[in-house]
């Protein structure tokens, strides 16, 4: 069971709570207790003064009473009847029966026990037994009226009697009358009155039995309070506690002087009143202030938890906001309310850290979801903003654009990481407002990253994408100012410019054409891209045939199949002219397909896609085969001609590389040192691990190995210089642009400076011009090859120009 907060010990207003309320009721009990004590001995000492004053009231009843009996006494001895009755005592027969008679009579008019004469010679005249008894007690007794408060009480056969004796003169002294008084309940009534005190007479012996017990009411179980009182330890007549018909009662045991008290039997009187009745108003009084008690503990209670509250309260909420912070809820403030000044400097503190917690979130964020370089957004956001479009309830179609640089790595490379940022910033600068109409709201453009970018049109279809990318391609026509920091500090030194040209290749995905998952329309974006790339098309919108897994590229396939088998491959050689000797000792087999129906078909058209499919081996291993049978018979021919053979990525990872090699040179009886065989950057940096391995086996069995396309990939020198590669071919990219552009001048030469320092021979291909070719030769570039020296052309016509060369 969940107990309420103020009741559970664990929490802080269950612990104040419970403590305030224990003291409170520590205190409280321990004053009832004292009050009750208090009224306890208050009471007790009010009985005790009661039952004082009783006793002397006691005594002045009975002493008022004997004072009174006496006055009436006097009236008989002096009554003319009376006397004359003694007179006739001894003269008439009857005289002793009329005195008795007269006697009796005055006893019963004065309610007296007896009364009885004694005349002077002790001649006793009563009709009472017990009158000589009590008169032998009387005789005890002083004659006459009592004086001092004498109670004259005298113990007669045990019964309790007050006894007076009274002269008796006619005027000389005729004898005495003796006046016994049994004590009436009625006597002891005005003791009650005055002092609420009952009051029991009469004599007890040892045993506490009492007899001639008198008491004003004489109720039920009397003699049974009398005894346990008599038994009581004799403490003198001090007041005790009594215990009688389920009372509590204060006695006081007293004995009274009288004639006749003696060890075994004495005239005793006990007081007593009632411990409950003298308890019952303070009691009463005591139950109220009880329940006072409770009523303040009850409010004491109610305080301690609303006090309890208002300290508990501003903390649970202080509690329930770091839960909301935890759970990533930086934006709710801190809600206390409170005046302790402790709690609303925590609260304050903890707003202060909502505060410093969101704007580093933000600022994460920011690093989460924006390129630091370009300001513009990263493939996360792109990729999150092209997902809400594309969840939307109706989404409009979409057009995505990757779009990366070509040869932005030598760029980088050769014009250091600082440029190379900056030509990325340019690029995005040029880049927005080529989005054309709708902004960057509609037209997303983000950087995936490196040198790629992508560009999300929407409710655009592949003709409006296509228009858009040309736009984008036009933006980048125009070469970059680069500002290059001057090395020296002088701030009046022009600054350094440097006009680099780029150029990017396009790929465009649709959704939802081609997919609606965004991760999956980048990638075939990217896709067109590399194709667009290779083909040096500037942009392709993704086909299927591009997914090597379609049903178009599955019959494309088949189609390649065939030309192997039905010998439709032919194999071009490009020169590669010696530019210090002007000589032709190499050439680059380049593989065509001379298709039934298509003409002759470009490698840009089915190469990637074999590459894909990893057809791509048996294209090489034709090509091989073809390459080798040509450089052997220019050797028969005494031309000594290198043809470099292309190996793709597919190539390097086959472990069969090397012996299928070895025996095609078996069969067509050629060397390995007469090829040369040519590795692209990207196909080495694709699994670079296994690519230095074959590369090394190659190598190792006098294979003449190049680094074709130098530039496009992203390796460095310093990597490439671990494979034991002869030769670099600077790819055409650059050596095209070379002659107008700076940055690329600075490029191939840097380039060329550097594959010497590390032992290389440097090729330059794509040469177009004159001028590139004298700039190139000027430089030390080893080898040249490119239209301007000749295109390629069928092996067999090589040969035939190679040996008229030789022999005119
Ligand atoms: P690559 O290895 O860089 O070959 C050079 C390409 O540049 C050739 O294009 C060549 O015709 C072209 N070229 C040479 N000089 C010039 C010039 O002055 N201006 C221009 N605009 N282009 C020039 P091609 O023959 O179309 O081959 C394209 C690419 O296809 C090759 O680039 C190579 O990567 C691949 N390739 C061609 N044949 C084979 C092959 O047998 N096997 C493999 N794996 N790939 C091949
Ligand atoms: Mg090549
Ligand atoms: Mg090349």
């Amino acid at each position: 069971m969940k107990l309420p907060a103020f009741l559970d010990a664990r929490r802080l207003e269950g612990r104040i709570v419970r403590l305030f309320l224990l003291l409170l009721l520590v205190v409280q009990t321990a004053s009832f207790l004292l009050v009750q004590r208090a009224i306890e001995n208050q009471a007790i000492n009010a009985i005790d003064q009661r039952l004082k004053s009783a006793a002397v009231i006691l005594r002045d009843v009975l002493s008022r009473r004997l004072a009174v009996e006496y006055i009436k006494s006097t009236v008989l001895t002096k009554d003319f009847g009376f006397i004359e009755a003694v007179g006739l005592l001894h003269s008439d027969e009857a005289g002793p029966a009329t005195l008795i008679d007269a006697l009796d009579n005055q006893a019963q008019r004065s309610r007296a026990r007896l009364a009885a004469f004694v005349d002077l010679q002790q001649q006793l005249y009563a009709s009472e037994a017990l009158a000589p008894k009590a008169v032998a007690a009387a005789m005890a007794l002083p004659e006459g009226e009592a004086k001092d408060a004498e109670l004259r009480l005298a113990l007669v056969d045990g019964e309790p009697l007050q006894l007076l004796r009274v002269p008796a003169r006619a005027p000389g002294p005729i004898g005495q009358v003796v006046f016994a008084y049994a004590i009436h309940p009625e006597l002891l009534v005005p003791i009650k009155q005055y002092s609420n005190v009952d009051v029991a007479l009469g004599a007890r012996n040892a045993q506490g039995q009492w007899r001639h017990t008198v008491h004003a009411e004489n109720p039920d179980g009397l003699a049974e309070l009398l005894r346990s009182a008599s038994m009581m330890a004799p403490q003198g007549d001090a007041a005790r506690n009594l215990e009688w018909q389920g009372h509590a009662l204060r006695g006081r045991l007293i004995d009274l002087p009288a004639l006749g008290n003696s060890e075994s039997l004495r005239l005793s009187a006990l007081l007593w009143a009632s411990l409950d009745e003298e308890m019952a108003q303070p009691r009463a009084l005591q139950l109220r202030l009880l329940f006072l008690n409770l009523a303040g503990i009850a409010l004491f209670a109610l305080g301690s938890v609303f006090t309890a509250r208002r300290l508990s309260g501003p903390i649970q909420s202080l509690r329930r906001f770091a839960e909301r912070l935890g759970a990533g809820d930086y934006d709710s403030p801190v809600q206390t309310r409170t005046n302790l000044a402790e709690v609303a400097g925590l609260a304050r503190a903890f707003e202060a850290m909502r505060l410093g917690i969101r704007k580093h979130k933000a600022e994460i964020e920011n690093y989460a979801y924006w390129d630091r370089l370009t300001g513009l957004p990263n493939r996360a956001k792109f990729i999150a903003r092209v997902r809400e479009h594309l969840s939307a309830e109706k989404p409009l179609p979409l057009a995505l654009l990757v779009l990366n640089l070509d040869r932005f790595k030598p760029v980088n490379d050769a014009l250091g990481r600082e440029l190379g940022d900056r030509l990325l910033q340019q690029v995005a600068l040029r880049l927005q407002p080529a989005l054309g109409p709708g902004g960057p709201e509609l037209n997303l453009l983000a950087r995936l990253g490196g040198d790629e970018f992508a560009i999300c049109l929407h409710g655009a279809d592949a003709e409006k994408a296509l228009i858009v990318a040309q736009q984008i391609l036009q933006a980048l026509v125009e070469p970059l100012h680069l500002e290059r920091r001057s090395a020296s500090r002088d701030a009046d030194r022009p600054q350094d410019t440097l006009t680099v040209d780029v150029s990017a290749s396009i790929g465009i995905a649709l959704a939802p054409d081609h997919g609606s998952e965004p991760d999956d329309l980048i990638t075939l974006a990217e896709r067109a891209m590399d194709l667009a790339k290779r083909r040096q098309a500037g942009v392709l919108v993704f086909e299927p045939s591009m997914d090597a897994r379609s049903p178009a590229s599955l019959g494309l396939l088949s189609e390649l199949r065939r030309a192997v088998d039905e010998d439709e491959l032919r194999l071009f050689l490009q020169p590669k002219q010696d530019l210090r000797t002007q000589q032709v000792h190499a050439a680059e087999a380049l593989v065509r397909w001379q298709h039934p129906q298509r003409g002759m078909v470009p490698p840009g058209a089915f190469i990637p896609f074999a590459e894909e499919t990893g057809f791509v081996r048996q294209l090489t291993q034709w090509v091989l085969r073809a390459a080798s049978r040509h450089a052997a018979e220019a050797r028969r021919q005494g031309l000594p001609l290198r043809i470099s053979v292309n190996l793709s990525t597919r190539d390097l990872l086959d472990a069969e590389l090397l012996v299928k090699i070895q025996t095609i040179l078996r069969d067509e009886a050629c060397e390995p040192d007469w090829l040369c065989l040519e590795i692209t950057e990207s196909a080495i940096m694709d699994d670079p691990q296994r690519a230095l391995a074959t590369a090394r086996a190659l190598s190792s069995a006098g294979f003449r190995l190049s680094i074709d396309d130098f530039g496009t990939g992203y390796s460095s020198l310093a990597y490439l210089k671990q494979l034991p590669v002869q030769e670099l071919k600077i790819d055409q990219s650059f050596v095209f642009g070379m002659v107008e552009d700076e940055g690329d001048r600075t490029i191939v030469r840097s380039t060329i400076e550097l594959a010497h320092n590390l032992g290389l021979a440097v090729v330059a291909e794509g040469i177009e011009t004159e001028a590139a070719l004298t700039l190139l030769a000027q430089w030390g570039c080893d080898e040249g090859q490119g239209y301007f020296i000749a295109r390629p052309m069928p092996a067999e016509q090589l040969l035939a120009q190679l040996q008229k060369a030789r022999q005119g």
